[in-house]
Order: C-alpha cells, then sequence, then structure tokens
C-alpha cells in the first residue's frame, strides 16, 4: 500500500510499504481521506523532532477492513477516525477524568505512531471513533483536528447562549470555532482578525461584530460596545491576540488559548486577582468531544471548507501551505487519482 513518508532531508515520499500483522485491539483502516495539518509541516520540517521514517496524517478517516483479536467496538464497514489524540495509556489519573488528551502516555497518529496519510492504517479500536452516517468523510477529515480542537476549546469558555464570545483569528480552526459558537452553542460572536478577506467570509458564516484589529483597538471596541466579552476562544499565532483578549473581556471573563505563538503573554495580576479573569488552555479533544463534534456536523450545524488532493500532490500541498495560499482545508482523498 502506498504511504506518505517523511525522509531524512524535510521532504514527503509516496512509498510501498506493508503493515505488520494486526495486534490486540487493534484494526486495520482502508484510508478514505486525510487532511493535511499544519502540525504535519511542522512534523516533516522535524520541529519537534527527526520523524525520518515516520507516516504522517492525524486528520485520516477510513474503513474497517479486518479487527484483531479482542476488539469489540469496531466491526469491518465502520467507518472510524485517525486523530493526533491516538491512543492514552488508559489508567492514569487524566485517562480516568475525562482529560485523557493530558496523559503523560499519550500516542499521537503522524507522529509517535504511524498515521493516516497511506492507503491503510493500524489503529487502537477503542480509540478511533465512529464517523455518524451522512457525514462526508472529508468533511469529517477536517472535523477530526480543526473541528474537535475548536469544539472542545468553545466548550471550554464555558459560554452559554446569548452570551459574548470572542474568537481573535477567523482561519481554518477560528472559522469553525465561530460556527460551533454560533450554530451549536447559540452564543454571540464577535470576530477579530487581521484580514478583512477572512472577516468577510465570518460575516457570511454568522459573525455578530467583526472587527479588523490592524485598523482598530479590538478590546476598546468590545468593551464599548458589549461592556466586555463573557469569553474568548484564541486561534491566533500572535501574542498581541491574546494580550488583546485579556482587556476585551468582563469580570469573570475567560480565555481560552488555543494557537501556540512561542511567547509569554502580558497578565496584568491586579485585573486577573480583582476581575477573576479566566485563562485555560486546551489541546484537541476527548473522544466523547469528537464523537460530539461529528455529531453536529452530520447535522449540517458546521460546515468546514474542504478541497480533495490526490496523494502525490502531498509536497505540493505543503508548498502551498509555506506560502500561505490555503484557504479552509486540502484533504488527500485516496480514491482520487489526479
Ligand atoms: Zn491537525
Ligand atoms: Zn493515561
Amino acid at each position: 500500500m502506498k504511504a506518505a513518508v517523511v525522509t531524512h532531508d524535510h521532504q514527503v515520499d509516496v512509498v510501498e510499504k506493508t503493515l505488520r500483522a494486526l495486534q490486540h485491539g487493534e484494526a486495520l483502516l482502508t484510508m478514505e481521506c486525510c487532511g493535511v495539518c499544519h502540525t504535519d509541516l511542522h512534523v516533516k520540517n522535524g520541529d519537534f523532532g527527526d520523524k525520518t521514517g515516520v507516516i504522517l496524517g492525524h486528520e485520516g478517516i477510513g474503513v474497517v477492513k479486518s479487527v484483531g483479536p479482542g476488539v469489540t467496538s469496531l466491526k469491518p464497514g465502520d467507518r472510524a477516525s485517525v486523530a493526533w489524540f491516538f491512543k492514552g495509556c488508559g489508567h492514569c489519573e487524566y485517562c480516568n477524568s475525562g482529560n485523557e488528551t493530558l496523559c503523560r502516555e499519550v500516542v499521537n497518529a503522524g507522529y509517535t505512531a504511524d498515521g493516516g496519510m497511506a492507503e491503510e492504517c493500524i489503529v487502537a479500536a477503542d480509540y478511533a471513533v465512529k464517523v455518524p452516517d451522512g457525514l462526508d468523510s472529508a468533511v469529517a477529515s477536517s472535523i477530526t483536528c480543526a473541528g474537535v480542537t475548536t469544539y472542545k476549546a468553545v466548550k471550554i469558555s464555558g459560554i452559554t447562549p446569548g452570551k459574548w464570545l470572542v474568537v481573535y483569528g477567523l482561519g481554518g480552526l477560528g472559522n469553525l470555532a465561530l460556527q460551533y459558537a454560533k450554530n451549536v452553542f447559540n452564543a454571540r460572536v464577535i470576530a477579530v482578525d487581521v484580514s478583512d478577506a477572512q472577516l468577510k467570509f465570518a460575516e457570511e458564516m454568522g459573525a455578530d461584530m467583526v472587527i479588523n484589529s490592524r485598523n482598530e483597538d479590538a478590546a476598546k471596541l468590545i468593551q464599548q460596545r458589549t461592556g466586555g466579552a463573557h469569553a474568548a476562544v484564541v486561534t491566533a499565532v500572535a501574542k498581541a491576540a491574546f494580550n488583546s483578549a485579556v482587556d476585551a473581556m468582563r469580570a469573570g471573563g475567560r480565555i481560552v488559548a488555543v494557537g501556540l505563538p512561542s511567547e509569554s503573554m502580558s497578565l496584568n495580576i491586579p485585573r486577573l486577582v480583582l476581575d477573576g479573569i479566566q485563562v485555560v488552555g486546551s489541546l484537541v479533544g476527548t473522544r466523547e468531544d469528537l464523537a460530539e463534534a461529528f455529531q453536529f456536523a452530520a447535522e449540517g450545524k458546521v460546515v468546514p471548507k474542504v478541497t480533495r488532493r490526490p496523494l502525490q500532490d502531498i509536497n505540493a500541498i505543503f508548498h502551498e501551505m509555506e506560502s500561505g495560499k490555503i484557504v479552509g482545508r486540502m484533504v488527500i482523498d485516496f480514491n482520487r487519482t489526479h
């Protein structure tokens, strides 16, 4: 079977591979789709350490071809996911308290385990989340990473119907955060970005207020117009967005950090203490979060923008990603040959 493998010189080769036999608790998926994520670019470039030889891909959707001994959660013919949260230890305090993505023994697809950017993939059956009927595989692949990440972030923000949530950064992640916040949590959403094109798209997707932070002081405007937002989800990879989020909150507001700028944010301690501001990080989502995120997408409440590409386009896709040309999600479709 063909697989997208990281090479020693930080490229991706499409090579012929033979998978090992299934072990206890494992299932073999025939892959239908696998989205290409910025994280894959980091893995390929060796930003998290040398990963020569690993099969990329953590936004995979496949159909179960066969199951190993002891598998009861999947059967041949089921569609299931290959996610960044590929497997936890199953017995630590995090795994047993609804925080399995924080497991210290976590295995990540396309990073510490061979991932879903291949015609076939071996998964731990209990960790592969079933895809509901009626949800397109390319759309589901986008939900497997960007969707669950933003759904979880909005969930953690504690936003309730009619309350104000600010989304900083309206790219691939932020646009889904906006849709989950509007269409699932029934919040009022403020979109903040430096790109008019992204803000226009946000408006079309139902944002109640859009602010271009290149021209305006977003925090000041939000305070003036709403009395301060109740929560923020920051997907922007810029320290300025995190600092603005702090200033945009009303007392008791909660900021959920999703973007990963390699800097520190400024947090005024009296503001933190006297106004009871909360700042919390959020990383992907649990299997249950993913099942919920899939279901809302299947109901049409969230519509990711996806483009199907053949596997041999993989290096071209990374090139487009590096030059910032991609709108929405590029998804490898294994049934496509050109
Ligand atoms: Zn991803
Ligand atoms: Zn664990």
